[in-house]
């Protein structure tokens, strides 16, 4: 399996000098697996620039999409990802979190020709709804895991066991600590990521955006690092990173458990990990990230719980 990021920013694409670092495109992210077979999580503004490297590629296998859910930031990219519009390619898109969702599964609002002129009906490539009522299948070489999130409307996350024995989990817009009902606790997600190789986990806020974003389906990175000791991910890679945190800002970019390379890392756009486990942005997140204020987890407890 290699897993690559396209597009690692939150809510709202954030393009411009002071965030190319850590990247400005919304939710994206690939795994080929070990027979080649491609699963694309969601298509937030990332998925365009890796729509133009599967057409240079000449990649013809169906395309498999997974989304996380629906919010705008995971499927804004879809009209402009290139492969849709060619009448060979064939995409499956899989199952979404619950019924409220799978009616915005294909011909969602983008293609209503209100928000984009095409309506979905005129779009070429062929599409299928992907039927899996269970939380677990098989596809390609890899067995597929679902598990519903702490997220307004519903959000799903993805364990993906190839069979080569690489683990891989997909873990975005989720709230470790929501206000309210909690639909997965800690302790459940720590079981369904148990033994992951690499654990992608959405860690958009810091202390100083909260108490007023408190609710909104994204977690603390603290509470993300705090997690990471208690999960225990060989690689521990934060993402969904908030539109607002820039390069350079002060605190923004707290070290991964272990520091930078091995253990941990920030998503960024263009590098990927590779197995035997290779993270290939390790040095560059150390250079960036390095000299800012570290505030690796102390103890693997969250207050309130
Ligand atoms: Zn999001
Ligand atoms: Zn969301």
């Amino acid at each position: 399996m290699r897993v690559t990021f396209y597009g690692v920013r939150g809510s709202c694409p954030a393009p411009g000098p002071n965030t190319a670092q850590h990247g400005g495109n919304t939710s994206c992210v690939t795994a080929r697996l070990d027979d080649d077979t491609l699963l694309i999580f969601d298509a937030g503004t990332g998925i365009r620039n890796l729509g133009k490297e599967l057409i240079e590629e000449g990649y013809k296998r169906p395309l498999h999409l997974l989304l996380s859910h629906v919010h705008w930031d995971h499927i804004i990219g879809l009209p402009f990802f290139d492969p849709i519009w060619e009448a060979d390619t064939r995409l499956l898109i899989h199952p979404l979190t619950n019924n409220r969702q799978e009616r915005f599964r294909w011909r969602p609002t983008i293609f209503d020709e209100i928000h984009f002129p095409v309506p979905a009906a005129d779009i070429p490539c062929k599409v299928e709804l992907a039927d899996h009522p269970r939380s677990q299948w098989d596809l390609g070489s890899a067995t597929i895991l679902r598990i519903q999130l702490n997220h307004p409307g519903g959000a799903q996350g993805f364990r993906i066991e190839d069979r080569n024995g690489s683990v891989f989990c997909f873990i975005t817009d989720n709230e470790l600590r929501p206000p309210g009902r909690v639909t997965t606790s800690v302790e459940r997600l720590a079981q369904f990521v148990e033994g992951a190789d690499v654990l992608v986990h959405d860690a958009q806020f810091l202390e100083g955006d909260m108490p007023h974003r408190h609710g909104w389906g994204h977690s603390l990175v603290d509470d993300v690092l705090r997690f990471g000791e208690i999960a225990k991910p060989k690689k521990l890679v934060l993402f969904h990173h908030d539109p607002d945190r820039t390069d350079e800002l002060p605190g923004a970019w707290p070290r991964p458990p272990g520091g930078h390379g091995p253990r941990g890392s920030h998503a960024r756009p263009g590098i990927g990990v590779s197995w035997p486990l290779v993270w290939e942005g390790g040095a560059l997140c150390a250079r960036l990230c390095g000299t800012q204020r570290g505030m690796g987890a102390t103890t693997p407890v969250f207050q309130g719980e």
